[in-house]
């Protein structure tokens, strides 16, 4: 088969490898399109060394069609659609142990911590798969990963029908948390970010969402007025490493400022910087802080969703090249980072 392979830092070469061998209890998976994410931006100059040692296959949103069951499987068949979900818990530590699954200790994801999809073929334990319809676009299959983490999001925040939300940033989390949000609340979704373009896809794709720039305006006291002083039931921070406004608090220290009385704040944005929030402007409220981290078997929702129509993939696909352009595609990204999306990798 071949695989874009990462053999040193800032280099893919698209190769022939061997095909992997399919185990008792796998099933071997023909890719079809894989996505990058930002945490691939990371693996690709090295960043996640030595966790992603090289030489290296990267991928962990993918997502194929079955080519081989192994020893012992059952309930999948040859050209059954699939979507993988990439993570492997240890099933051991406290957090597994409450079925904590996205806390657990030592977490690893496919195309993270072993070779993953950007590649013609996988076998990978069959527990780690979805089945989808054959007529849903395998485009699609390969995002359903991503949708994953906005409709966990969602779980995590408890959104209900009703929910007024805002989401700080509108990159891929603040996208897929807004696309999930939409199946849940008709209600108002703000949504905050500098790039104009970014806030154009998420207004042209939903009704009743409001963009706000906050190079332009502030955006808590234009949630305040069209709240009519009430605040967002629940502000997602899907920004992380947040470039400085003047006269624009942090975004976690907004997302604060913008909830009502007894509201939530949702965290995802990584970052390795501290965000100041004061701690008062919480407590005034009795509001919640709550974490989200990749998702915790989602994936059947999403798929349901993506069937039903009701989630818009094709707004979040900015570009598709195919494997053997691997490095033009990350060189890409690299140098216009705020041009695209989603870039999927076609494996054929
Ligand atoms: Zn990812
Ligand atoms: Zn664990």
């Amino acid at each position: 088969m071949k695989a874009a392979v990462l053999e040193t830092y800032n280099q893919f070469v698209w190769k022939e490898v061997e095909t992997p061998k399919v185990k008792p209890g796998e099933v071997l998976i023909r890719i079809k399109f894989a996505s990058i994410c930002g945490s691939d931006m990371h693996i690709f100059p090295g960043d996640f060394h030595p966790r992603t040692p090289i030489p290296f296959i990267p991928g962990h949103e993918f997502g194929g069609i079955v080519k081989e069951v192994g020893e012992g499987v059952s309930g999948y068949a040859r050209g059954d659609k699939v979507a993988i979900d990439p993570i492997i818990w240890c099933n051991e530590c406290p957090a597994c142990k409450r079925k904590h699954y996205p806390a657990c200790i030592s977490l690893k994801l496919l195309g993270i911590d072993l070779d993953g999809g950007f590649a013609q073929y996988i076998s990978v334990p069959h527990q780690m798969l979805f089945k989808a319809k054959a007529d849903l676009p395998d485009e699609y299959v390969a995002l359903v990963e991503i949708y994953g983490i906005g409709f966990h999001a969602n779980r995590r925040a408890e959104t209900k029908e009703g929910d007024v939300l805002a989401i700080w940033g509108a990159g891929r989390v603040g996208q897929v948390i807004l696309q999930a949000a939409r199946t849940i609340t008709s209600e108002t979704i703000f949504i905050i970010d500098p790039l104009d373009n970014r806030l154009e896809i998420a207004e042209k794709n939903y009704e009743n969402v409001i963009a706000i720039n906050p190079n332009k305006e502030n955006p808590v006291e234009k949630i305040n007025q069209l709240t009519n002083g009430k605040g967002v039931d629940i502000a997602f921070e899907a920004v992380g490493h947040a470039d400085e406004i003047k006269g624009v608090h942090t975004p976690i220290r907004s997302c604060i400022n913008s909830i009502r009385g007894g509201g939530k704040v949702c965290v995802l944005g990584l970052s390795d910087e501290p965000a100041p929030i004061v701690f008062k402007e919480m407590i005034w409220k009795e509001a919640q802080i709550v974490s989200s981290r990749v998702s915790d078997g989602e994936f059947d929702e999403v798929i349901k969703n993506l069937e039903l129509g009701k989630l818009k993939p094709d707004a979040l696909i900015s570009k598709i090249m195919h494997g053997s352009q691997t490095q033009e595609a990350f060189q890409l990204i690299q140098n216009e980072k705020e041009k695209y999306l989603k870039v999927l990798l076609d494996l054929s």
